[in-house]
């Protein structure tokens, strides 16, 4: 019969539990990061007062809501 000793036993059980939780810290990152990059496709920073705001309408310059001023849309970068 096939036999195991007890510290393969614990050093296979921890590399398992590493693995899950690798596997589920990276799976939340992707997802987190997914997120973010959707929100920021509507975020846009007025070039004349700086105020950030929010527009999801396929306008391809969007106006500023505090002054106004016509915006290009452009990609926010992390920092
Ligand atoms: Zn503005």
């Amino acid at each position: 019969m096939f036999q195991i000793s007890l510290p393969n036993i614990i050093v296979a059980y921890l590399f398992v539990t590493l693995a899950v939780l690798f596997g589920i810290w990276v799976g939340t990152d992707w997802k987190r990061k997914r997120r973010e990059k959707r929100h920021r496709r509507f975020r846009l920073v007025c070039n004349i007062c700086g105020v950030p705001y929010e527009d999801r309408s396929r306008d391809p310059i969007p106006p500023c809501p505090n002054c106004a001023a016509l915006n290009e849309r452009v990609s926010l970068r992390d920092l």
